[in-house]
Parts: C-alpha cells; sequence; structure tokens
C-alpha cells in the first residue's frame, strides 16, 4: 500500500466517530428500532410455533428486541435505587448485573435474542422466574418441548443450568437464534473497544468502576453464555 493512503487510513481510523455509529456497531443496533426482532429469527420462531401449537403449547415472545436507551433507563433506575439505599457503587454493580445488564451488552439489543413463555397456560405473577419452568410450574410442557425441538428452529438456550456456566443467573425463557446471533457474538467480542464505550455513554456509576471490575463483567458475565452460541 502506498504511504499516503496508508496515512490517511490511519487518520481516519483513528478519529473520534459519532457517537450514534459507535453505538450501532457495539450494539448491533439497526436503524428501526421498533423491530421487535431481525427479520430471519422472527420467521423461524414463527415456524417453530406453528409446530408448537400442534402440540398444544403456544409459545408467546414476552420481550425481543430492547434499544441502548431503554436498557440504560432501566439501569440507571436500579442505580439510584440501591445509590438511595446507601450501597456502594461496586456493590450495586454487582447487584444490578445478577439479572440486568449493564446498557450496549444486552443480547437482546442483536434481535436475536427473547424471552419466551406459554400463552395456552393461565398464570399470575411474574412470568420470567424459573419456578415457572419447573416441578408444577406451568410453563414445564413448553420447556420440555422446546428441550426437543428448539435446536430444530436455529433456537438455543443461552444462560443454562450448566455448573460451568459464569455471570448470570439460569433463565429457562431466554433463548437466542443461533445463525445470526453466533456472528453478532464474535463480532462484538472481536470488533468492541468496551471499556471506553461504556465510559461515555451517561450510564451511573461507570466513572466509580474500575476496569478490573468491568473486564471481569466482560469474562464472566458476556462470555458466559451456553457454549453452542459462541463456536463457529
Ligand atoms: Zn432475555
Amino acid at each position: 500500500m502506498n504511504k499516503i493512503v496508508t496515512i490517511i487510513l490511519i487518520l481516519f481510523v483513528s478519529l473520534p466517530q459519532q457517537d450514534s455509529d459507535n453505538l450501532k456497531k457495539l450494539t448491533g443496533q439497526y436503524a428501526n428500532p421498533k423491530n421487535a426482532l431481525e427479520q430471519d429469527a422472527q420467521a423461524a420462531l414463527e415456524k417453530m410455533q406453528k409446530a408448537a401449537l400442534k402440540d398444544g403449547i403456544q409459545i408467546r415472545l414476552v420481550s425481543g428486541y430492547r434499544s441502548f436507551n431503554r436498557q440504560r433507563e432501566i439501569w440507571n433506575r436500579k442505580y439510584d435505587k440501591y445509590t438511595a439505599q446507601g450501597l456502594k457503587p461496586d456493590a450495586i454493580f454487582d447487584k444490578i448485573v445478577e439479572y440486568s445488564t449493564v446498557p450496549g451488552t444486552s443480547r437482546h439489543h442483536w434481535g436475536t435474542d427473547m424471552d419466551l413463555i406459554d400463552g395456552a397456560v393461565k398464570v399470575s405473577g411474574d412470568v420470567l422466574v424459573p419456578d415457572k419452568y419447573h416441578g408444577k410450574g406451568p410453563f414445564c410442557k413448553f420447556k420440555d418441548w422446546m428441550e426437543n425441538h428448539a435446536t430444530t428452529y436455529g433456537f438455543e438456550l443461552v444462560y443454562t443450568m450448566s455448573e460451568q456456566r459464569t455471570g448470570f443467573k439460569y433463565e429457562p425463557w431466554h433463548y437466542s437464534y443461533v445463525p445470526l446471533s453466533r456472528k453478532r457474538y464474535n463480532d462484538y467480542l472481536t470488533q468492541v473497544d468496551l471499556l471506553p464505550f461504556l465510559r461515555s455513554q451517561n450510564i451511573k456509576g461507570m466513572d466509580k468502576i474500575s476496569d478490573a471490575r468491568l473486564k471481569r463483567y466482560l469474562e464472566e458475565h458476556i462470555k458466559g453464555v451456553n457454549p453452542v452460541l459462541k463456536n463457529n
């Protein structure tokens, strides 16, 4: 490559990009934030729903795509709540990431991941709790069906019960459409400079959390997924 071109390229890649471009690259968000799911994921879900219906299960999407801004609202609200209770930033961080993601790191930003229940059964209270999927819970039939059929349609559980898995707690409702999300995951980890991004997005507490703590979150939480979601 000629020298001038090289210099121009270096200048270009080292220029600070617009926040919105960064956001798109880092979260995989698309222009239409109202898309509940990526098109292919939506089509695969519909196929699976039709098949499940024949067995009396109405697979229902509770949560699909979630925007960065929405996740930041959730995060900042929780942060304020725990601050008011007198918790220190590190403790608040650990508490929130038991179940919620740091904005910009949610797989729900990708439009490939979704929370599912069985709409055919009556339930009371919160639906996304493990007890509903186990023992005599209302979603046991759904869970059994998914264990036998989800893979056929390209879906896999992300936060499994495996003891080898680190990070987020077990979520029997959170499925990922692997043909799309596997690439997104690998791109995310190789193309993303996560720490400076998180510190520049008005996410509460990010100026007080150490690099080491954030790197541990990346290792334990972001990479703490079902191994079938990682390999090409
Ligand atoms: Zn989820």
